[in-house]
């Protein structure tokens, strides 16, 4: 049985679900871990968290395909990324296969958020990992707690994925050998001001070169970018500083084996963008958001395919990966986890 939800139409917002997965660390070692009603935390005032934000998260959607079967997408990719943010934050790595389990008995106790299939909607799932103990002189915590709890979402584009307007950003979204490889909530904190400025300016993102030279393209506050050169080249910006997004990571694959695309990750200069016939940004959230139009500080690059839909390469991508996604195309081994 479902909740009583108007699922076609729920937002991107926070509703209570009825339990979450927590698991505690603490004398170096997690405890088993239990689903909970619980969706309170207390800690204390100087828990390290709170001080100097010794936090990591991920993000990751449960839904119903066609046959009736609850699914998630890669949760072992989400499970491997938290571990490697973990180990750069100086917290305990989660294991692998004790994340995709929790995984699993979230989205099971869960059972009626999870939106029947045709709505569009799905259930969010956060996992985060914070420093729980007191830290007042500047060190790593020693006791942490991991949890996961979801929220049910809705479609990301409501009536048709329509191309947005992004701006170039004054302002940089992570430093050369610093944290934006690793999805760390300190990497977000820095980037609401800018967001708020861009949105107050009528853009919908930031597009964010690299703060070294600032001439290469990065990313958006929360998705990476895909470009589509004139004769169906897919490329992708390669960075040290650029979060990598499990959707980009599985376009690519998408693009060249099933889409017979070529497919270049590599450095892109903001110079070359405006030779490009497609852009898009990729996430979790919109799996692909089509870009039509960047400000450049006076100067518009406007893409081909214009701000009505998307350009014909991503259409194919997109349709791609949402069907094997939807378990409607068969994808590589091991990309669609069945839950039940
Ligand atoms: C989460 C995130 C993405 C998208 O990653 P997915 O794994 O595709 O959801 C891209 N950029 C940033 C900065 C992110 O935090």
């Amino acid at each position: 049985m479902s909740k009583n939800i108007d699922w076609s139409n729920l937002g991107f917002g926070y509703i209570k679900t009825d339990y979450r997965y927590v698991s505690k660390y603490k004398d170096g070692k997690w405890d088993d871990g239990a689903i909970v009603e619980d969706d309170q935390i207390t800690l204390s005032e100087c828990a390290c968290v709170f001080q100097y934000c010794q936090a990591c998260f991920e993000g990751l959607k449960a839904y119903t395909t066609a046959d009736g079967k609850i699914v998630c997408f890669r949760p072992d990719m989400n499970a491997q990324r938290m571990a490697d943010s973990a180990k750069r934050l100086v917290m305990p790595e989660f294991p692998i296969d004790k994340f995709v389990d929790a995984v699993h008995r979230v989205v099971e106790a869960n059972k009626e958020f999870v939106p029947p299939y045709g709505t569009g909607a799905s259930l969010y799932l956060r996992p985060f990992m914070i420093g729980t103990n007191p830290v007042i002189g500047v060190k790593p915590a020693d006791e942490f707690e991991f949890r996961i709890f979801c929220t049910p979402v809705g479609p990301y584009f409501k009536g048709g994925a329509k191309p947005i307007t992004i701006k170039v950003s004054d302002f940089d979204r992570a430093a050369p050998n610093g944290t934006g490889n690793i999805k760390a909530g300190l990497n977000y904190a820095m980037s609401l001001y800018p967001i708020t400025v861009a949105h107050e300016e009528g853009f919908a993102e930031n597009m964010y070169l690299d703060a070294g030279t600032r001439t290469k393209v990065e990313e958006t506050g929360g998705a990476n970018f895909i470009f589509v050169t004139k004769d169906g080249t897919l490329v992708t910006p390669k960075s040290d500083s650029i979060l990598p997004s499990i959707t980009r990571r599985s376009i690519c694959e998408v693009a060249e084996k099933y889409c017979g695309m070529k497919v270049e990750h590599r450095e892109v200069l903001f110079s070359e963008v405006k030779d490009f016939a497609e852009c898009g940004l990729c996430g979790t959230a919109a799996v692909i958001s089509p870009v039509g139009k960047i400000y450049d500080h006076g100067t518009e690059i406007c893409f081909p395919a214009g701000m009505e839909e998307m350009g014909p390469y991503t259409k194919k991508i997109y349709d791609t990966l949402t069907g094997i996604q939807k378990c409607e195309i068969e994808g590589p081994e091991g990309w669609v986890h069945v839950i039940e």
